[in-house]
């Protein structure tokens, strides 16, 4: 499980390293340095710069505005981005570039890639995704967001829940009933939707840390062209499960860094707060620290697959559960060692809800105790633990299948 770098990748990397010394700005410390405006705007152009260079989407064809990266480019990007603390992309690009961008060129016709994936880079279209439903959640198939055709047009009925950035977003791809007759994985379509009219409607749900970074999205009459079904009509579960492979895959090479540099923060907090010495948080630390030395060989295994040409299938699964569960704990003890304040917390807050605080935050309070709460998320979000389990269990190791209702 050693991944081997083949002897151009030392090139590349300098290639990548020399990229962002000259577009960075000068004294950059990471995104976490960054906050409110300021942020934004950063983002905002980082991504312009990002889309010239062909590093917004590393994987895709250059035809199609990518870099057209090999695997092993496109890991060492990854890796020296993390490393610097420079974002990938926007806000929504997980949305539109890595799930669905990453779909239409597996699954879409050709004028379907020449229509949305230019407009997906550019920033002209802005994603969200639109899976959940309150009776649909780990049991997807089970989804009741009705599209009937009516001459040129669908006309969809019905709620989505849980959407992630779905106020910043002008496009929903949406998992919807074609045929009610058919059985449950068979009658669905994966369609993509405008946002942008009345039959849409997008209301905040408030999360416990206060923000309201998912909603509830409801369809009234709302309507999509014909043409703008993914994979063909009532196939949408096997595309709908070609995007959560890609939603669920990608984070080996990059979590170990991440999750690295938020243990070098939490070290900080227990000296900060004159708790290095105390040997009840000592070892609580040694166990969080053994645990991101654990999750850096498990990325190396899925790593050296990668590189190997192998695709992350249900072994990702194993990864997930593994940084999303750790997370609950090593927030905790942040919290412990922050006692009384963690409860008044003040500074900046992380600027996303997902995994650790940006690289070069603050180790303000608001940063941690924010990081605890949406850490609570992280075992729910892209599949639940036990879902994670079933899968080890069923798929990766082989064990009877659990009893079906
Ligand atoms: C922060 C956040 C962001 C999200 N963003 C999006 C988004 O952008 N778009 C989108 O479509 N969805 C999104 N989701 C929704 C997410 O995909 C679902 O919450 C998730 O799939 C779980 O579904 P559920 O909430 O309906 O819980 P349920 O499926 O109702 O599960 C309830 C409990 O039962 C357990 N359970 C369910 N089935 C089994 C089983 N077979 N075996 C054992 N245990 C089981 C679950 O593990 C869980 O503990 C988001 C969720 C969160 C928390």
């Amino acid at each position: 499980m050693n991944p081997v770098y083949q002897p151009e990748a030392a090139a590349y990397r300098d290639k990548v390293k020399t990229f962002l010394s000259e577009n960075l700005p000068a004294g950059w410390g990471g995104i976490g340095q960054l906050d409110g405006a300021e942020l934004e705007a950063f983002v905002a152009e980082w991504r312009v710069t990002l889309h010239a260079s062909g590093y917004l989407a590393p994987n895709w064809p250059s035809e199609y505005g990518g870099g057209g990266l090999s695997a092993l480019e496109q890991v060492i990007l990854a890796e020296e981005f993390a490393k610097a603390g420079a974002p990938m992309g926007g806000p929504n690009d997980v949305f539109g570039i890595q799930m669905l961008g990453n779909t239409i060129l597996r699954w879409g016709t050709e004028e379907q890639k020449k229509h949305y994936l230019p407009r997906i880079l550019s920033g002209e279209d802005v994603w969200c995704q639109g899976y959940s439903e309150p009776n649909a959640g780990s049991d997807l198939s089970n989804l009741g967001l009705k599209a009937q055709l009516d001459g040129d047009q669908w006309i969809l009925n019905g709620q989505k829940i849980w959407t992630s950035a779905g106020h910043l977003a002008d496009h929903i791809f949406t998992l919807a009933r074609t045929d009610p007759d058919a059985p449950r994985h068979k009658g669905i379509s994966f369609i993509l939707v405008d946002m942008r009219q009345p039959g849409i409607e997008v209301r905040p749900i408030k999360m416990i840390s206060g923000e309201s970074e998912f909603n509830e999205v409801f369809y009234t009459d709302a309507v999509a062209r014909k043409e703008d079904v993914i994979g063909g009509v009532n196939n949408g579960w096997a595309v709908a499960m070609t995007l959560l492979g890609f939603e669920r895959g990608e984070a080996a090479a990059v979590s170990p860094i991440r999750y690295q540099a938020e243990m070098d923060r939490l070290l900080l907090l227990a000296k900060q707060y004159g708790k290095a010495d105390d040997p009840r948080i000592r070892q609580r630390l040694a166990w969080c620290y053994s645990q991101v030395q654990i999750m850096r060989y498990l990325g190396m295994r899925t790593l050296t697959q990668f590189l190997q040409g192998h695709h992350p299938g249900p072994d990702a699964a194993i990864g997930k559960l593994f940084w999303s569960e750790f997370h609950k704990i090593n927030t905790e003890l942040a919290m412990d060692i922050m006692g009384m304040e963690g409860l008044a917390p003040t500074g900046r807050k992380p600027s996303s809800a997902f995994g650790p605080d940006d690289a070069g935050a603050p180790n303000s309070t608001n940063s941690w105790a924010m990081t605890f709460l949406n850490a609570r998320a992280g075992t729910i979000y892209a599949g639940s633990s036990q879902i994670q389990r079933n899968i080890t269990g069923e798929m990766v190791l082989g064990l009877p299948k659990e009893p079906r209702v």
